[in-house]
């Protein structure tokens, strides 16, 4: 479809609007307008590049189709993410494009957007709890975990060698449904050389509830990282940190290089990783960070317009997962897309060659 005429302008306000956001105010911007509709996209933080290439590659995308866009970041503040989407659902747009924050914290405001008979889509993160969620566009988030754990059995040769070689655990965002997908899927590969003495975890936690880093927060793993080293590593080495996104991975290497890790004579361990975030394509290039699962957030994009737009034409939404995903009040049909593990032995071809960064942003 050709692009509208106005998109110039559209394009303005748009940067408006993300000014406005940046600086806290919600909503005064002018709506951008489309000819097929205005979709309202609430997006979580700028401060993971993953979320900004979301943001951008929807929105590039659904303008292509002939839709404004009205794209929110909240920066990690539940309250603010809810009176974004309010905000949204006051001036009438046409469709919901939402990655929570907080899972769970949305019901209330989904009441509203199904009263204005306005369809939510989640994007990546599952809402939980509540019946007024149309689909979800996602990536294989089992999968995602076991490429990291895969990534770790592998890269310790764990199916020949008998260790025992230790492993610290961390988990994602207690609040976001993926976390424990991702924790599952890695635990799958795990567990089995953990119960067999191969691997060992010296500070013995390994439940959900001890792992979890709270909004994904890189110091606050960073500083947990800090007392597990101190506590149980003061005459052992520790050969994988099994890291569920790279502002974690990022965290732990702090803390493992601020002990003396990271030399030749006492390597880093193997850290894994997610989202391909620049920084840590960097890390793993200079050899620091070890692997992260690349998820291109262009496919997820593309993918969601799609689903957004014939869920506004009354045409079949395209899904490939319809049991999977169950949010408490439902089974919200799915469409997966394959995650890729990255080092530095593919780094190239799945990241440069793909185009999604230019040689020049990695040096
Ligand atoms: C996303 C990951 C991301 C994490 C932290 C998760 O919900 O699926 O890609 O690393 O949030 O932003």
């Amino acid at each position: 479809m050709p692009r509208p005429s106005h998109l110039p302008v559209t394009a303005t306000l748009m940067g408006a609007a993300l000014t406005l956001t940046a600086c806290g105010g919600v909503g005064d911007a002018a709506r951008p307008d489309g000819d097929n509709g205005v979709i309202g996209i609430a997006m979580p933080t700028q401060s993971s590049e993953r979320w900004i290439n979301d943001g951008a590659n929807m929105v590039a995308e659904f303008e292509d189709r002939g839709f404004g866009t009205d794209l929110q970041y909240a920066e990690d503040v539940v309250e603010d993410q809810v009176s974004q989407i309010e905000n949204m659902i006051t001036r009438g747009v046409d469709a919901l494009v939402i990655a929570s924050i907080d899972g769970e914290a949305l019901g209330d405001v989904l009441d509203m957007a199904a009263d204005g008979d306005i369809p939510v889509i989640a994007y990546d993160r599952l809402i939980m709890g509540s019946e007024n969620v149309d689909y979800y566009a996602t990536f294989d988030n089992f999968e995602v975990g076991v490429l990291q754990g895969r990534y770790i059995v592998d890269t310790l040769d764990l199916e020949n060698e008998d260790g025992p070689f230790n492993i610290e655990l961390f988990g994602g965002s207690p609040d976001d449904n993926n976390a424990y997908f991702f924790n599952d899927g890695a635990m799958s590969v795990l567990e089995p050389h953990i119960d067999d003495g191969v691997l060992e975890v010296r500070s013995g936690q390994t439940s959900m509830e001890q792992i979890a880093t709270p909004r994904w927060d890189g110091a606050v793993a960073q500083s947990r990282m800090d007392n597990l080293l101190s506590a149980n590593y003061s005459d052992e080495e520790v050969h994988a940190v099994l890291s569920p996104f790279d502002g974690i991975s990022l965290g732990a290497i702090e803390s493992l290089r601020a002990v003396g890790y990271g030399t030749d004579a006492r390597p880093l361990p193997v850290v894994t990783g997610q989202d391909a975030d620049l920084s840590s394509v960097r890390s793993i290039i200079a050899g620091e960070q070890t692997q992260t699962v690349f998820k291109d957030t262009r496919a997820l994009a593309a993918q969601t317009v799609d689903m957004t737009e014939a869920l506004l034409n009354d045409a079949e939404v395209p899904v490939n997962d319809t049991e999977s995903y169950d949010n408490g009040a439902k089974v919200v049909p799915s469409y997966l897309l394959e995650p890729v593990s990255v080092d530095l032995d593919n780094y190239q071809e799945i990241l440069v060659e793909s185009g999604y960064y230019e040689e020049s942003e990695l040096e």
